[in-house]
């Protein structure tokens, strides 16, 4: 039986010719293209870590935040200015306002920045202030978003579509390769799944790290955050990531002091600047083990 529009591993090469390591052969055998985010190196020599509050809330919450997370020793700095929320009545981020306390937190931190975009009306703007723009899981295909992300010279964080597949993820991707722009880094941020929320928010898919890289050449970094959602699983779920051969992490944090309140998005998946340090001493002592590619 022909199915319409189902697609296999053996279509990546038609369909993703400028990302499948079959058609391009470009980089040869090396495991992985290193993308440089302002001097900080995925699928270099050690895992990235990247850590930040889910969004940005307030100055002081980020700055705070931010000198926290330098001080664990992780790499970048995350933060969302626009957050993708499941209710219009739910709290939507600060916008351009977010953008330039998370450009002074970077400028404090000499931490890059990573955030999100999610209109392509506003791709330029957020260019200006963010060194790394993020696509978040809910527009992984919404294809004129990637055309525009793809026409800037910003590298790209391209999460993996909630129930994507590898194929529809690598040929979002290959919207933004085709547009000239070859710095992106895929994240794992896991899928939906049976049993979906009831012990963790999304099941982690790790097993398509390996994968990704027989497929392509593209660095590819896990959010145990909100693949978990649960703050308790975060440590052992970036573990195992880094002993996955993942080339980084993305971590969401809140602050442990208690003077601050709550974060008003995803609470429950926030752990404090301890264990991120733990997290970042740990990855960064991993010597990686990349699998040779066929
Ligand atoms: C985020 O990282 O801020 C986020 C909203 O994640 P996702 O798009 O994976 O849900
Ligand atoms: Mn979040």
């Amino acid at each position: 039986m022909i199915i319409a529009g189902k697609t296999t591993f053996e279509d990546l090469p038609r369909l993703c010719p400028i990302l499948s390591r079959k058609t391009n052969r470009q980089y040869g055998d090396a495991p992985v293209r290193v993308v440089e985010v302002r001097g900080v190196r995925f699928g270099a020599d050690r895992p990235v870590v990247i850590a930040g509050p889910c969004a940005v809330e307030s100055r002081a919450q980020t700055l705070d935040l931010a000198s926290a997370v330098k001080q664990t020793g992780a790499d970048m700095l995350r933060g969302g200015a626009f957050k993708p929320r499941t209710s219009p009545h739910e709290f939507q981020g600060l916008g351009l306002e977010g953008l330039k306390i998370l450009c002074e937190a970077s400028q404090l931190t000499g931490l890059p920045v990573v955030t999100e975009v999610m209109d392509t009306r506003l791709v330029e703007q957020v260019a200006e202030y963010a060194d790394m723009l993020q696509i978040g899981s809910r527009n992984m295909q919404c294809y004129p978003l990637l055309v525009e992300v793809g026409r800037t010279h910003k590298p790209v964080l391209l999460k993996r579509g909630m129930a994507a597949t590898l194929v529809e993820w690598l040929g979002a991707a290959e919207y933004i390769a085709k547009e000239g722009n070859l710095d992106i880094v895929l994240c794992e941020r896991g899928i939906k799944g049976f049993p979906g929320g009831e012990y963790s928010r999304y099941s982690l898919d790790l097993s398509i790290i390996q994968a990704i890289r027989e497929e392509t050449f593209l660095p590819v970094i896990v959010d145990p955050s909100h693949a978990t959602g649960v703050a308790a699983m975060v440590e052992p779920a970036s573990r195992a990531a880094v002993e996955f051969g993942a080339d980084g992490l993305l971590i969401e944090v809140a602050s442990g002091r208690g003077i601050v309140p709550a974060p008003k998005c995803d609470a429950a998946q926030a752990i404090d600047p301890e264990q991120l340090q733990s997290i970042v001493e740990f990855a960064h002592a991993h010597q990686p083990r990349v699998a040779q590619c066929k």
